[in-house]
């Protein structure tokens, strides 16, 4: 195995892995630890060029730096991505050799599941390093966080409901949820539960079947949810679905949901608060998984605890909508800048001890 130290200003530190024997090639990126060590999830995808995923690892362990301050988690941010399909090449091999790498980080950084791995492939990750969360045995374990964050969700489209409409209920509200995977689908079963009514896509039959079936959902096709008559947007696939093709077909107030890196750039958030679009920042917002494997980590793991530190993603939207509204400005400028303020502070208190 060949681990290399790449040194980008941006960050504390990034390692490029290549493991011919189990076909391993990955970026694992420290983004910042003045908060405590690393915690992010690790992401398999096929990325075109090593280039696209180095980009991808910085951009996501950047972001987790953001959602772990605003979670109010003793964690800076960190994240790791697989070059490869997971159907083809995920074997056991290649995560124990994933968690050896992990090891040569020392515990500065914390893995877990993300888009493309699943818990079952972080259990041989745990074969070979201790510093994995998300895992479904064991004293701490917290098993996949999706529902969780799912929970989150939930919390801030009641904060976002707060906000626009003085009321956060949400019998007859009607929402789009755009991808029904492992939170897309733990949201749909909450909302539909919770009296609201459901409009989804996925470009996945079986998942758009069951959430018809299971939740009386009305199905439409991917290149529609964008302009659904909803009151909520909820983008649960990939990131990027807010860019200046969809943001003109959007008509929901609300625009709420799990996917990471939703604006495809932070002019993109600025339109939708001048078309007067409600925007909950994607990394506040979806915080619920990272809040649990966070628990893992402590060594004590508690549902209960777990549960009420989610429910405040809630509040601390709310704070975020206050201030843009009085400020004029996006809530997701907002949140930027509570992050940064946090982070300066924290830098300097390391600074100056
Ligand atoms: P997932 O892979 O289980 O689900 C994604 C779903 O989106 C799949 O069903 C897929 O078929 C669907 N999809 C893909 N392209 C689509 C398109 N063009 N239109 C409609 N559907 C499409 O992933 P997940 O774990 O549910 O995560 C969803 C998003 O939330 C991701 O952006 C992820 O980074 C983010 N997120 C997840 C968690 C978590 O706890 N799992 C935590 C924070 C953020």
């Amino acid at each position: 195995m060949k681990i290399q130290t790449l040194t980008i200003d941006s960050h504390e530190e990034v390692l490029h892995v290549t493991d011919p024997v189990s076909a391993l090639n990955a970026f694992i990126a420290i983004h910042d630890t003045s908060m405590g060590p690393a915690l992010g999830g690790c992401r398999f995808w096929p990325f075109a060029s090593e280039d696209e995923a180095l980009a991808d690892v910085l951009r996501l362990s950047r972001g987790m730096t953001f959602k772990n301050i605003l979670a109010g988690l003793p964690h800076g941010g960190g994240k790791a991505v697989i070059i490869g399909d997971p159907g083809k090449i995920g074997t056991p091999v290649l995560f124990r050799a994933f968690g050896e790498a992990m090891n040569s980080l020392q515990g500065r950084y914390t893995t877990g599941e993300d888009v493309g791995v699943s818990v079952a492939d972080m259990r041989y990750v745990r074969e070979t390093t201790p510093y994995v969360s998300g895992l479904d045995s064991g004293p701490a374990a917290s098993g996949d966080p999706s529902p969780l964050t799912a929970r989150g969700v939930i919390a801030g489209m009641r904060a976002a409901l707060e906000h626009r409409y003085g009321m956060a209920c949400f019998d007859g509200v009607k929402v789009g949820v755009q991808g029904l995977g492992h939170v897309g689908f733990a949201l749909c079963g909450l909302l539909h539960r919770l009296g609201a009514e459901l409009t989804v896509a996925d470009i996945n039959q079986t998942q758009l079947g069951r959430a018809v079936a299971e939740f009386g959902a009305t199905p439409i096709a991917p290149d529609d949810i964008p302009g659904a008559r909803v009151d909520i947007l909820a983008p649960c696939a990939l990131g990027g679905t807010l860019n200046p093709q969809t943001l003109p077909l959007i008509t929901a107030p609300i625009v709420a949901g799990s996917a990471n890196n939703q604006l495809s750039n932070d002019m993109i958030g600025d339109m939708l608060w001048r078309a007067d679009i409600l925007y909950a920042p994607d990394y506040v917002i979806n915080a619920g998984g990272v809040i649990n494997v966070a628990a893992e980590t402590s060594g004590h793991y508690d549902k209960r605890q777990v549960m009420r530190q989610v429910c405040r993603i809630g509040g601390t939207l709310q704070g975020i909508f206050a201030r843009a509204k009085s400020e004029d400005r996006s809530p997701h400028r907002i949140a930027d800048e509570i992050a940064l303020e946090r982070l300066r502070a924290a830098r300097a208190l390391q600074t100056a001890a």
